[in-house]
């Protein structure tokens, strides 16, 4: 038998691009040959947070590395399967040496996974080298000094990649089994290409009102960045984008927007952290006083659940909301805050049944940021201010023109906005006139916030919860 080729590897999960990304520059340093290996997987894929968006943003993003590594004359690998017998395969004809690849702040099943493959490379006496992933420390047990560590981090110079030096081989993985994904052109397009053109024309002009526009659902749209999928994708880095922020930290005019940007990303890594310090906020609430909060609705059929996931409630702009996110993957921060309040607040719909389906609409959906913002806008954590969005006063603060609830609540378009923004009228006289089909809502908001809040002020000011508050407090926040 002809002896087995030294080979390295190269991992790639949520960092597809080819710059700012030392596990690929360390793979090159080496001087071996190695592969570039991104693997689609079976059980990843039929997890109940994942939609095929994510997979056809995946494929797009592959798509782009593919086409600037041919122009090397190299190829990317890519393989369908579960992740250990990927590996057994590509261990039959490789001696693999070392995996590169980034530290993942994921799910309990992509953290099994990777315990598995550490028993798995052990055995074989494969070398995972794994590098954090923007600011995000493994281990930490405490926040002390991590602003510090965040501005270095973003200060730092980026490793220049050097794909001609880069000894990249090609394992044919049979393509016939490789998933594809029908273009769907409502939603962003994956790939490095688009995250940098993003970050341009958000750079020259979209972002001058970004502080302005953030909380508005329609014009946020076109000021926010529209970044977060590239980011969550990996497409590009934090640091990428951070350097570009302080190129134009002088531009003039644009200091509040620049600084309010500058805030959220230091969020994304602030949250991000938090999951990678506590992995069971996941499936538990971050403070356990709340394990028994009694939520009404612990069941995805149930059809008040179905009524709120459908768009289908009653109030204009929570219906808007959830329909835009269905059809386009995007929604702004206030807007996500207040679907996920009108679900546990309104319908005491349990957070997780909540996290679980707007994961799999959001197009961003990135583990870290996902589930420490559910929590804290369902009022679970304890340590946070309990807000509850009342869609109406919403409304009319943000949606003044009733333009975003025109466009994606088709039963509303005939009718004045003063109107819409009074909806659900005291006397739903919208109803009675028989060519509206909007639904009339189930309950009084106001009385049935009441008794919401009642509760959570209960809780929060009872033993159990306040118990947990200092230790919470000192692991996730800078005392
Ligand atoms: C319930 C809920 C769930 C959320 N789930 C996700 C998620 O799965 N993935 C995700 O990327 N964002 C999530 N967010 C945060 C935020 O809403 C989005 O990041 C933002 O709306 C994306 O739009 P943008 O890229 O135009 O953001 P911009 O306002 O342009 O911000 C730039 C980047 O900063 C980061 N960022 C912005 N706001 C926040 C925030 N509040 N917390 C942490 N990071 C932030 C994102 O990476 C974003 O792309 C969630 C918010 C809420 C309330």
């Amino acid at each position: 038998m002809p002896k087995k080729k030294n080979t390295n590897i190269v991992w790639l999960k949520r960092d597809l691009r080819l710059t700012d990304h030392l596990p690929l520059h360390h793979a090159i340093q080496e001087q071996e040959n190695f592969l570039i290996l991104y693997i689609y997987e079976p059980s990843l894929m039929r997890d109940v947070h994942y939609d095929e968006r994510h997979w056809r943003f995946i494929e797009q993003s592959l798509a782009d590395i593919q086409e600037e590594l041919q122009v090397y004359d190299k190829k990317l690998t890519v393989a369908h399967g579960e992740v250990a017998g990927v590996f057994k395969l590509l261990l039959d004809k490789y001696c693999i040496k070392n995996i590169f690849s980034h530290e993942e702040t994921g799910l309990k099943i992509t953290y099994s996974r990777d315990n598995q493959l550490n028993l798995l490379f052990k055995k074989y006496n494969i070398t995972w080298n794994e590098y954090p992933s923007n600011a995000v420390i493994r281990g930490l047990t405490n926040r002390k000094n991590w602003e510090k560590h965040w501005n270095n981090v973003m200060r730092d110079p980026i490793e220049r990649i050097n794909l001609l030096k880069a000894k990249i081989i090609n394992h044919d993985f049979c393509t016939k089994n490789l998933p594809t994904f029908p273009i769907k052109k409502s939603y962003q397009k994956g790939g490095f290409k688009s995250a940098h053109i993003e970050l341009k024309s958000f750079f020259i002009d979209r972002g001058s009102e970004y502080s302005k526009n953030i909380s508005k659902p329609e014009k946020s749209r076109y000021s926010c960045s529209r970044l977060s999928p590239y980011i969550s994708y990996g497409n590009i880095s934090i640091r990428e984008i951070y350097k570009v922020l302080l190129n134009s930290w002088d531009k003039p005019g644009w200091r509040r927007s620049i600084k309010a940007f500058s805030s959220r990303l230091h969020w994304h890594c602030h949250f991000i952290q938090k999951f990678e310090s506590e992995i069971t906020i996941e499936n538990e609430p971050v403070n356990s006083g709340y394990k028994n909060f009694p939520y009404l609705i612990i069941d995805k059929s149930h059809s008040n659940f179905q009524l709120w996931a459908q768009g289908k409630t009653g109030y204009p702009l929570v219906d808007a909301s959830m329909r835009a996110l269905q059809s386009t993957g995007y929604l702004n921060f206030r807007m996500r805050a207040m679907l996920v309040s009108f679900a546990c607040h309104y319908y005491l719909i349990h957070w997780k049944l909540v996290a679980e389906y707007l994961a799999t609409l959001f197009l961003d959906f990135e583990p870290g940021i996902h589930y420490p913002q559910i929590q804290m806008q369902a009022g679970v954590t304890g340590i946070n201010t309990i807000r509850i969005y009342n869609p109406m006063k919403q409304a009319l603060e943000h949606d003044v023109d009733a333009l975003f609830i025109k466009k994606w609540v088709e039963e509303l378009r005939g009718y004045d906005p003063g109107y819409i923004l009074n909806l659900p009228s005291k006397n739903y006289d919208l109803f009675s006139q028989p060519e509206s089909h909007y639904p009339q809502p189930l309950y009084n908001f106001q009385e049935r916030i009441k008794k919401t809040k009642d509760l959570l002020w209960q809780w929060k000011k009872s033993n159990k919860v306040k118990k947990n508050n200092l230790k919470i407090l000192s692991k996730h926040v800078k005392v």
